[in-house]
């Protein structure tokens, strides 16, 4: 029988998967401290970014065949060991790419009617001027949206542009071009597919109204001094990759100076303590890092893990 700890938990859904195909799963949370002594029990190990998974773990577990992440990010855990002891290890780099799609849309909307900023002013001020302050708000039909780095969460961003009519424009130097299906939902047989050929970073930089970024991150800013000098006088800029992909330091100098119009944050260089000067900014929509964090992500989450640990050991068990 293979036994599983899910020691940061799993969603019902996948358990539920799980359990239906004879595995016992424990969900009682093993302290840090203590998992060394207990992790030989187990076949495998599902966690999610709170517990390390050290090469001392590994080595106590002298039964595990999977490590499993419930996530993208594998920094909490000793890969290369895991592997050089011929440990299977997983993520789920699927379940989440709609939900950071959905937040980068959002937060695209925020800006063009200054929704965050209505939130954040209404409660203290007075109707009447407040109104007069935010007609100036922009439609996103016709505009051009670049997306910088065209995988899973930068071709999910560019099926909702293309539902809300905007001109999409993509950049990856590893992708030449990509098939995206819209599936329209009222119309069970109904699906467009739209082909969608990358192009320079130089077009991007030039052309886009509103830039996103949705690839891995590196050492150095993406987005510099150059770059941002090339952009459209008042182009919106979403990250919600990761922090640092964008100068922080000059992110505020543009915005300031209104060559940056505005901008859509959901991870940032210094967190859990992100600049004040961009929580402030009233041209700064923010999120706290909640990206591929919702209910059905989760669910997705759980049940990419099940699937996975279920197909690794097939009838084998
Ligand atoms: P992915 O691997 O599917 O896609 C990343 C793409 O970036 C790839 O196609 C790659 O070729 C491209 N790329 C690499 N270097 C590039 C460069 N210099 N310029 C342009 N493109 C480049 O990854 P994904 O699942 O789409 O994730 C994208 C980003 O989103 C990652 O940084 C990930 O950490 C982040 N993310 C954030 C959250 C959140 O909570 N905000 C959640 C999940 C993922």
């Amino acid at each position: 029988m293979i036994k599983i700890l899910a020691n940061d938990g799993i969603h019902p859904d996948g358990r539920l998967l799980l359990e239906e195909a004879n595995y016992v799963v424990d969900e009682n949370k093993i302290p840090q401290e203590h998992l060394i002594d207990k992790i030989g029990e187990y076949d495998v190990l599902i966690v999610r970014s709170a517990t390390k998974v050290t090469k001392e773990i590994i080595e106590a577990g002298t039964k595990l065949k999977v490590i499993a992440r419930g996530g993208v990010g594998m920094d909490n855990i000793d890969l290369d060991f895991a592997r050089s002891k011929g440990i299977q290890v997983y993520n789920t780099p699927m379940a989440s790419s709609r939900a950071v799609a959905e937040l980068t849309i959002g937060h695209i909307f925020a800006l063009a009617r200054k929704i965050h900023l209505s939130n954040r002013e209404m409660p203290a001020g007075d109707f009447r001027k407040l109104k007069k302050s935010y007609e100036t708000g922009t439609q996103l039909r016709g505009k051009t949206l670049g997306i910088v780095g065209f995988g899973r969460i930068g071709q999910e961003v560019a099926r909702l542009g293309f539902g809300v009519g905007m001109n999409v424009l993509a950049h990856d130097p590893f992708v030449t071009d990509a098939s995206i299906g819209i599936r329209l939902n009222m119309f069970e047989d109904l699906s467009l597919e739209v082909k969608v050929r990358t192009e320079s970073i130089e077009r991007i930089l030039r052309d886009a109204d509103i830039i996103t970024f949705h690839l891995p991150g590196g050492n150095s800013p993406l987005i510099g001094k150059s770059e941002i000098a090339a952009m459209k006088n008042g182009v919106v800029l979403i990250n919600t990759a990761r922090g640092g992909v964008i100068d922080e330091e000059l992110l505020i100098e543009g915005l300031n100076s209104g060559k940056i119009g505005g901008a859509g944050l959901d991870v940032f260089e210094n967190e859990p303590t992100p600049k004040e000067a961009l929580l402030n900014h009233p041209n700064v929509s923010v999120t706290p890092h909640i990206g591929a964090s919702t209910v059905e992500a989760q669910s997705y989450i759980g049940m990419e893990l099940a699937d996975k640990i279920i197909a690794f050991f097939g009838d084998d068990k």
